[in-house]
């Protein structure tokens, strides 16, 4: 049977671009379906205008510091919503990046909802198109807990468009998003509490990484009430928030964002016309392949919810389309040794096992630690502390995990994955000549075992 596509997408995000970009670069006939935006949740609403909301954030600590530096400066005042139009236009024209992209590499590209008819089959804007294969690649939603009340908060959906500043924000979960923008918040001004319903947050970070955060944001002067969480929200004539919590305290504020996970985003695809399997959670369950239990549907990104990250996503893309149309240039996404930042405000940069992986996995474990003050901060007031580790097994001297919180923590951690990839031992770190005076150095020169 011939179809009208060999590869029709549904979902212009990071990974349904990838995929069918570079599948049309390898000569298959491609189209894209996009319901919302081009670059889908990290252009639009996630990694990209985060991180430059985390820039702006910075600022209030930069003016601060820029006095022990010699310099005279002026109250300074910040304009919330200059900020965001401002990010609004960098999305824009990335939105016509993306455009340009999926144009330039020949995919067809259709704006609107599309549903699946069949297991060859896709609807958009009332036509019915026919493909071999057919993509999903649609992403998340975050979700809110059942709560009374819950319409009244907002998710980083709503905050990228908050019209202003709240002047009190409540952040509900112990995640990501949830440190990400308690950070952005409060570097902005607004007075943070961040809620985590389990004993401390970021589960599954190093215990030494999660504790170090948590006494760092505290000393940045957010609130963090661990242990909690809010059962009832109740708007007053006022517009401001009363919340009851599961310790039964008062607690009234301008803004509750919640922070609790992402569902997969399914609505409306005509799932019902076709066999794809889904697992407990509710994403797509696909094989080694991405392959679901469809033969002709495959799944990738945020949807199969492995690892909701944007170069995952893309890793993903990338190998789907060579499998399909470049089979000699095929290989699979190593899922090992993924680093991953959380931009707090300090970073968070991760690679590798965690100190509490590796004692679990049986390694026999030497920690190397180094706890400082960021030298850019020696002259002034800020008593910001960095930390460092590294994780080793003692037997094969193998690096098994590196962990950083502290300034560019993303931006280091990412040169240190690749020798963590390559199997580095300590011996090889130890030898690598360090760029001094930076903070980078510390990961080269730590020499007596703390534990
Ligand atoms: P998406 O990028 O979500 O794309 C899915 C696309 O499908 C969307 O454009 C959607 O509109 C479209 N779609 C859905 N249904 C349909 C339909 N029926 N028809 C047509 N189109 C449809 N990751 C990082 O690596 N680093 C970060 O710093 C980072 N920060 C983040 C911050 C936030 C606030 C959030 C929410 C996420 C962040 N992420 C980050 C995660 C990252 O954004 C996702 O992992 C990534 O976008 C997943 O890509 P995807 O292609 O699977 O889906
Ligand atoms: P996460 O899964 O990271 O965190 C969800 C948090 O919400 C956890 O602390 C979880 O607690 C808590 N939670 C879940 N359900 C409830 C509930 N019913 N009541 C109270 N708390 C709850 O999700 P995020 O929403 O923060 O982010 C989604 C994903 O997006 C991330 O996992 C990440 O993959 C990606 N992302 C990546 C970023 C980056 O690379 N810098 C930045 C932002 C997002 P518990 O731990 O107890 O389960």
């Amino acid at each position: 049977m011939s179809y009208d596509f060999d590869l029709f997408v549904i979902g212009a995000g990071s990974g349904g671009v990838r995929a069918a970009r570079f599948s049309a670069g390898f000569g298959a006939r491609v189209a894209v379906a996009e319901s919302r935006y081009l670059g889908g949740t990290c252009v639009n609403v996630g990694c990209v205008p985060k991180k430059l909301l985390v820039y702006g954030a910075h600022f209030s600590e930069d003016f601060e510091n820029a006095k022990s530096f010699g310099w005279t400066v002026g109250a300074p005042e910040f304009d919330w919503a200059h900020l965001i139009a401002n990010k609004n236009q960098e999305i824009s024209r990335l939105n016509g990046i993306y455009r340009k992209l999926l144009n330039d590499s020949g995919v067809t590209l259709m704006e609107g909802h599309a549903r699946l008819r069949g297991p060859h089959e896709v609807e958009i804007n009332g036509q019915v198109h026919t493909a071999e294969h057919i993509m999903i690649a649609t992403g998340g939603w975050p979700q809110i807990p059942d709560i009374p009340g819950r319409e009244h908060a907002i998710t980083s959906n709503e905050a990228f468009f908050l019209k202003e500043l709240p002047k009190r924000v409540v952040v509900v979960g112990g995640g990501y998003i949830a440190v990400e923008f308690a950070s952005i918040f409060n570097g902005m001004g607004s007075d943070v509490t961040l809620m985590y319903r389990g004993e401390l947050f970021l589960r599954g970070f190093d215990g030494g990484v999660r504790e170090h955060l948590r006494d760092e944001l505290t000393k940045h002067g957010m609130t963090l009430r661990f242990n909690t969480q809010i059962e009832q929200i109740d708007k007053r004539a006022d517009g401001t928030l009363d919340l009851t919590l599961n310790d039964g305290t008062p607690f009234n504020t301008d803004c509750v964002f919640y922070a609790t996970g992402r569902r997969p985003m399914l609505d409306n695809l005509g799932m019902e016309t076709v066999n794809v399997e889904l697992d407990d959670k509710g994403f797509i369950k696909v094989d080694d392949n991405y392959q679901t239990s469809e033969p002709s549907i495959i799944a990738i990104g945020d949807i199969i919810g492995r690892v909701q990250l944007t170069p995952v996503a893309l890793a993903e893309g990338m190998a789907v389309a060579r499998r399909l149309f470049k089979p000699e240039q095929y290989r699979p996404v190593d899922y090992r040794h993924i680093p991953t930042a959380v931009f707090s405000l300090p970073n968070i940069g991760t690679v590798g096992l965690t100190e509490e992986e590796a004692k679990k996995g049986g390694y026999d474990v030497q920690i190397f630690e180094s706890r400082f003050r960021p030298m850019k901060l020696t002259l002034t007031d800020n008593q910001e502390r960095t930390l460092m580790k590294l994780v080793v097994d003692a037997k094969t001297d193998r690096v098994l995990g590196c962990h950083m919180v502290g300034p560019d923590a993303g931006e280091i951690i990412q040169s240190m994955a690749i020798a963590i990839k390559a199997g580095a031992t300590k011996q090889i770190f130890d030898d690598t000549i360090g760029v001094h005076p930076t903070a980078a150095e510390e990961f080269v020169t730590m020499r007596t075992v703390t534990r």
